[in-house]
């Protein structure tokens, strides 16, 4: 990721330097508000491309969310699935 570390480096603000909680969050409004905060990124692509190539495990990358690696549309909150879920 030498393109994000230059940019780190010339002390440019990435939103998620400022904020790297909300990358990882588990609330879907703050997942959604990270996703909108890497839409006006300058490396959002190097770092989705990165991130898929490193097979994070989870966050929010390159205005992606990931998961385990794989690019999800939304985190599926915490418990046990609701009986319509495991229906389908
Ligand atoms: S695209 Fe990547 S580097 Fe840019 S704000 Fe989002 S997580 Fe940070």
């Amino acid at each position: 990721m030498a393109v994000i570390g230059t940019w780190f480096a010339a002390g440019t603000a990435l939103a998620c330097g400022t904020n790297p909680d909300l990358f990882f969050a588990e609330s879907p409004q703050d997942v959604a508000r990270a996703k909108e905060l890497c839409a006006g990124c300058p490396v959002r692509a190097a770092c989705l491309t990165g991130a898929l190539q490193r097979g994070e495990p989870w966050g929010v990358w390159g205005g992606e969310l990931l998961l385990r690696g794989t690019i999800v549309p939304t985190k599926r909150a915490r418990g046990r699935p609701r009986k319509s879920e495991m229906a389908a």
